[in-house]
């Protein structure tokens, strides 16, 4: 099956980002069904690429190669090798194996949970093919099992309903113990946790925190999930940690996250960020580290607004709450908002506090979450490390 891209758009192909809209195609031929591999060709009838169709998605087809190959078992693997291989130096038992397009494999994410993988199909076309992918990931890793977590809200752009179960092999535990840079240790539910299951963009983010901050320090996590961050500021010698987050059930792995690195009765915070912020500053309470991770505010287009005021609002009241030479790590994982733009918003929170701050760090993903340079979509998580006079 073939589809033609219209003349003005060869340049995406020139450029080889691996979304071609519906916009883009000029016609097709045969009746290609929603997951199918078709053939992209020029006007004058050149191959362009390859790549999985999908008729429901405004992304109407997700390019997968732009030579004329076949796309086959051993493609695939290839394709799965290549992206593994390049995380070999990773020494965390947790980390992230395939990530999406900027493995140049479009909709699909794997991740590594010690002897478990889990797999996001966020594609048709990858839906499609997940038991032939988990098939190939069982040749190329033997895990103990591959359970699959395609509950991403990203499924319904896609018309795919969510889909969870075990797709090969055992099914994982309860919880899986994983250890993160060496020596801090986490439970991780695969089952019902965030994304996969854990916050494995932040690993790389959680180690510069504990090289950053000083002995001593009261640390506000804010968003604090599970407890990354916590664990990592109780073990750099932090004399408290507030770890706040609207969910109890995060919160109660947070506390036995902990207690797993040995940190007992540590202030744990169920309520909303924004009010939990704006009691401490009536109440006058300070903090030397306040960490600033909050879900992504801004979904589409149309919410960015929004979520300006939402990251203006929480990086206000950070530095507002941050004691003299005071550290502050804030991020944003909102695909929408630039990193231009969300340095932007947090120099006009500080200009509103009246304070002065350097930036000491522009903070990213780690490299097991690379961006393709083809793909500036693959860019979504940004952070400052601020430090305040
Ligand atoms: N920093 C964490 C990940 C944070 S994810 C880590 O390293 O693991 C964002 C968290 O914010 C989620 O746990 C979610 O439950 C929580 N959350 C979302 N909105 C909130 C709000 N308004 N107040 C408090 N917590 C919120």
């Amino acid at each position: 099956m073939q589809a033609v891209l219209h003349n003005k758009r060869l340049k995406t192909i020139d450029r080889r980002h691996p979304w071609v809209f519906s916009r883009a195609i000029r016609r097709f031929t045969g009746n290609p069904k929603a997951g199918d591999l078709v053939t992209l060709i020029s006007e004058d009838d050149r191959f362009l690429a390859r790549g999985l169709w999908n008729p429901k998605s405004a992304i109407r087809l997700r390019v997968l190669t732009w030579d004329d190959e076949p796309i086959d078992d051993a493609f695939w693997a290839r394709r799965l090798r290549k992206a593994i291989d390049r995380r070999q130096l990773n020494p965390n038992t947790a980390k992230r194996l395939i990530h999406a397009e900027n493995d140049y494999l479009p909709g699909l994410i794997v991740d590594q949970y010690g002897d478990f993988l889990v797999l996001q199909a966020l594609a048709v076309g990858i839906d499609e093919r997940k038991h032939q992918i988990a098939s190939l990931l069982d040749e190329l890793l033997q895990p103990e099992g591959i359970y699959e977590r395609s509950d991403s809200d990203a499924r319904q752009r896609e018309g795919l309903e969510p889909s969870v179960g075990v797709l090969r092999g055992k099914a994982p535990p309860q919880k899986i113990k994983i250890t993160e840079n060496l020596d801090h240790q986490f439970w991780v539910n695969v089952y019902n946790g965030h994304k996969t299951g854990f916050y494995l963009d932040q690993a790389e983010n959680r180690l510069l925190l504990a090289d950053v901050m000083s002995e001593g320090a009261r640390v506000l996590n804010t968003f604090a999930y599970t407890g990354g961050f916590s664990v990592y500021a109780y073990a750099a010698g932090a004399e408290a940690v507030y770890s706040v987050d609207s969910s109890e059930s995060a919160l109660n792995l947070a506390e036995e996250n902990l207690a797993l690195n040995g940190f007992d009765d540590t202030p744990l915070l169920a309520g909303d960020v924004f009010d939990v912020m704006r009691d401490y500053r009536e109440l006058g309470e300070t903090f030397d580290v306040i960490i600033l991770d909050p879900p992504k505010f801004a979904s589409s287009q149309k919410q960015v607004n929004m979520a300006l005021r939402g990251y203006k609002d929480i990086n206000l009241m950070a530095f507002q709450l941050l004691n003299p030479g005071g550290l502050l790590m804030t991020y944003s994982c909102s695909g929408n908002v630039s990193a231009d733009l969300f340095r932007k918003v947090v120099f006009g929170a500080l200009e509103d506090s009246g304070r002065e701050a350097q930036i000491l760090r522009q903070l990213h993903a780690p490299s097991d979450h690379p961006i393709a340079l083809t793909f500036p979509e693959g860019e979504y998580l940004k952070g400052l490390l601020c430090q305040v006079d």
